[in-house]
């Protein structure tokens, strides 16, 4: 087992959520590291729509998912928090009250007096569709995201589903290909109408060709698809050529060993008190979307609330003989020491 690395604060997920619960934490003088099972910093915003728009955020009335990463990194900067990335936290026990031993599946153990889980819906993986041999062509030509526009430019696109996904990427890429197909099972789709209007107003000025049906088969060569076969309805076939598969059949959220930790869990979320997000673990906390309460919603702005008010309870945890001062950013001298801001 390797040395303990000590801290005050453990979160779970380095998602937007665990990102602001370091700012949060950070003002009230505690120092967390995160523990992330992706490559990357940033959760879902990072991994599954780091170039699309979110106008949601407060204050801020367009922020793509990746520029919301990089701003809540300078954001959380004058706090050094450290990251363990392409690390799964695999257990958590108790040690103390409240002291918790946490180990991840690259051997680093870690003692902390506080966790804050902020794992979002686990590890998430794309649902793969039931196409044979498509594994072949996977992250050479069929891809369940997009990292990067400008890699599908000039490229003849064939987008597959009937969600906001299929539909946002076919509004985004349209202008970048050299062709772009949707494919959809039926012509109900459950993505958002405004998108829905918008692809069906492309396909009417002959920018995007809609077609009903489901790939059956794949051929190319090398990772490369040529072209994909594709069933109609009525059972006939015909042929799409297309140097590029984005299938978009959602994403299947594995919970992972969140569920083997002792806390206690309703339908693979975990429930919190609303004063503090704490679970019914004290010392432990569960913030965005992994959490349960009534009138939840996954939105990263309840997330950054979640956030305050875990720090708030925490600060007891870490610091029990002191006395919490409420303090804003706006007046206080000592919290913009903090930020290095004077
Ligand atoms: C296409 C799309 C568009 C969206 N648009 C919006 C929008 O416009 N506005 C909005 O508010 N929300 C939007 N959302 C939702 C928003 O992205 C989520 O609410 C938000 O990402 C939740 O943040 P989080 O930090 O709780 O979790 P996540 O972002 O899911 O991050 C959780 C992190 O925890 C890690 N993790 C999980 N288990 C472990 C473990 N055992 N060990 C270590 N790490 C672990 C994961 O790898 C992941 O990086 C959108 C979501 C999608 C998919």
């Amino acid at each position: 087992m390797n040395e303990p690395i000590k801290t005050d604060v453990l979160i779970i997920g380095a998602g937007p959520c665990g990102l602001f619960a370091v700012f949060e934490l950070g003002l009230l003088d505690m120092k967390a590291h995160l523990v992330d099972i992706l490559d990357k910093i940033g959760g879902q915003c990072a991994e599954l729509y780091p170039e699309k728009p979110i106008y949601d955020i407060p204050g801020i009335p367009f922020v793509t998912g990746q520029g919301l990463r990089d701003a809540l990194m300078m954001q959380i900067k004058p706090f050094g928090p450290a990251f363990h990335l392409q690390e799964m936290v695999e257990t958590l026990e108790k040690i103390g009250d409240p002291l918790f031993r946490v180990t991840t599946d690259r051997g680093n153990v870690f003692e902390t007096k506080v966790i804050v889980i902020a794992a979002g819906g686990g590890s998430f993986q794309p649902k793969r569709p039931p196409i044979p041999g498509i594994e072949a062509y996977e992250s050479t030509s069929v891809f369940y995201s997009v990292r990067q526009m400008e890699a599908f430019r000039g490229r003849r696109i064939l987008i597959v589903g009937g969600g906001d996904s299929a539909l946002d990427w076919t509004l985004n890429l349209a202008p970048l290909a050299s062709h772009l197909t949707l494919l959809h099972r039926r012509s109900e789709f459950r993505a958002a109408p405004d998108s829905v209007n918008k692809m069906m107003a492309l396909v009417g000025e002959g920018k995007v060709d809609f077609v009903l049906g489901q790939v059956s088969e794949l051929q190319g060569a090398d990772g490369q698809i040529a072209k994909a076969i594709v069933k109609r309805n009525d059972g006939s076939n015909f042929e799409i050529a297309c140097d590029a598969l984005l299938p978009f059949f959602g994403l299947t959220m594995k919970l992972g060993p969140v569920a083997d930790w002792g806390i206690k869990m309703e339908d693979d979320l975990i429930p919190v008190d609303t004063a503090a997000f704490e679970t019914n673990i004290p010392g432990i906390f569960a913030i965005g979307d992994i959490n349960t309460y009534p009138g939840k919603l996954k939105l990263i702005l309840c997330g950054f609330h979640e956030g305050a008010l875990m720090a708030q309870k925490a600060y007891h945890y870490v610091y029990p003989d002191k006395r919490l001062v409420f303090q804003y950013t706006t007046s206080s001298t000592s919290l913009q020491k903090k930020l290095g801001v004077t």
